[in-house]
């Protein structure tokens, strides 16, 4: 989502006359767009920050801060990083012309957050986008979940629909462009709808019609996707065989301090569904270890899970204590060396579960849409499963081709391009 921003954010800037400079000495303004999920992402962001304070000294660069972490601690950036000239919340991108314009006249620090509402217009200014073949295209903003761990809501706000003809323009001429792909993008796809909350198979089957080659989403919440939707997956022609189903912890007790309002016998039957329904089909998910109140038996139950639920991929991370969020009153007793064993511990679980999994494709075929070649002249591509696969052979960037798969990697596939 922060990405597609950035994208939304560069394209305004270039229609309007500016240019992107080739490194940041020759630069007069650096945007840093930040993401405040976990401490880390905002570590690298504040990082950034003393790197550009020391070109500023020298050529007067002027230092604007947007994105969530503009909104996750307001006027107390301007007090840190007294050189910021803005800070603007993710509400206030779609201002930012008028921002930066204020900025360059009045030679003020300004901030502006908090107004965590309205809706980006993605369709207005230079469609810039960083990819030729795949195209992010966000479909809301902000949350209402709530889970006790996360900042979203309090950062990005309620959760907010786009206009769905929005959303169809904007894939028609992605289509009309070239692009291959689109990949949906909200925090809780599965309430997408203006009005309606259950308009999401309604917009899947709307851009399938389209006929846009591959239509991706992410991401989906245990607790409102339902087999219409999983039924949908299967039936829609364009829509890929991918599910990221982000689970958390294995343990019913976690998942009730972390209000996500499902245990994992729920989790387990939405599996069991999906892989009836879309057998080729995978799935990936998100973990969070050392959650406050985190015992050994809850951590031994999300090894469980992992082991129960053999997923493609997953991404596992160390609980990080955000602000204003509920869980940031638990009292963090996992202490660092343990969450980082445990990280370990899953993280060396899955990484064989990954590379088993991916075993079982060998002398199978996939269907790869080409993206680029790589330095040894295979061609890097993702499967409909959005298996990372390297593929040998001679064909277009940009097509989707039938590979042989004859090699396994934990995080990739290898194989020949049949034609
Ligand atoms: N809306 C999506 C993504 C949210 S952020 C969803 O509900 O899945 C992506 C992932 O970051 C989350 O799934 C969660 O696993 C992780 N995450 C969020 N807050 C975190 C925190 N405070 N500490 C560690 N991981 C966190
Ligand atoms: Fe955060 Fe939960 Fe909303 Fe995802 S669903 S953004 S984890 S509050």
């Amino acid at each position: 989502m922060n990405e597609r921003d950035s994208e939304w954010m560069l394209g305004h800037l270039l229609s309007c006359g500016w240019e992107t400079a080739d490194n940041p000495q020759n630069a007069s303004l650096a945007i840093i767009n930040t993401c405040s999920v976990r401490y880390h992402a905002e570590h690298k962001a504040f990082s950034l920050l003393g790197f550009l304070r020391k070109i500023k000294n020298e050529n007067g660069l002027k230092i604007v801060l947007t994105g969530c972490t503009a909104d996750a601690y307001k006027e107390k950036l301007l007090k840190d990083f007294p050189y910021l000239d803005g800070v603007f919340g993710p509400a206030e991108e779609k201002e930012l012309i008028e921002r930066i314009d204020e900025l360059f006249s009045s030679n003020k620090s300004m901030l502006s957050v908090g107004k965590q509402t309205g809706i980006k217009c993605f369709n207005s200014g230079s469609d810039y986008r960083k990819e030729k073949i795949t195209a992010f295209v966000s479909i809301m903003e902000g949350c209402d979940n709530f889970c006790s761990y996360c900042i979203v809501p309090y950062v990005r706000g309620r959760e907010r629909s786009r206009e769905t003809n929005d959303i169809l323009d904007e894939i028609h001429a992605l289509k009309e462009k070239g692009y291959k792909e689109v990949m949906l993008l909200g925090q809780n796809v599965n309430s997408y709808g203006v009005g309606n909350k259950n308009g999401f198979i309604k917009l899947l089957e709307e851009v399938n019609a389209i006929g846009i080659e591959r239509i991706r989403f992410m991401t989906s919440h245990p607790k409102d996707i339902n087999l219409d939707l999983l039924k949908a997956m299967k039936d829609l022609e364009h829509v890929c065989e991918h599910l990221h189903l982000p689970l958390q912890s294995g343990s019913d007790k976690i998942l009730r301090l972390m209000n996500r309002k499902y245990i994992l016998s729920d989790y387990l039957k939405l599996v069991n569904n999906y892989r009836k329904i879309i057998p080729s089909g995978s799935i990936t998910t998100d973990i969070i270890v050392g959650f406050p109140g985190e015992s050994t038996k809850d951590f031994k139950r999300t090894l469980f899970a992992l082991n129960q639920i053999k997923f493609d991929s997953a991404f596992i991370f160390k609980y990080s204590p955000r602000p204003n969020t509920a869980a940031n009153g638990f009292v963090d007793d996992v202490g660092r060396k343990e969450k980082e064993a445990r990280n370990l511990i899953a993280l060396s679980i899955q990484k064989e579960i990954s590379f088993r999994k991916k075993m079982k494709w060998i002398d199978k075929n996939l269907e790869v849409l080409l993206e680029r070649k790589d330095s040894e002249g295979f061609y890097k591509g993702r499967s409909s499963q959005n298996f990372t696969v390297h593929a040998k052979g001679s064909a277009l960037e940009g097509v989707v081709k039938n590979v042989r798969i004859n090699e396994a990697r934990i995080n990739s596939l290898r194989g020949e391009i049949i034609e």
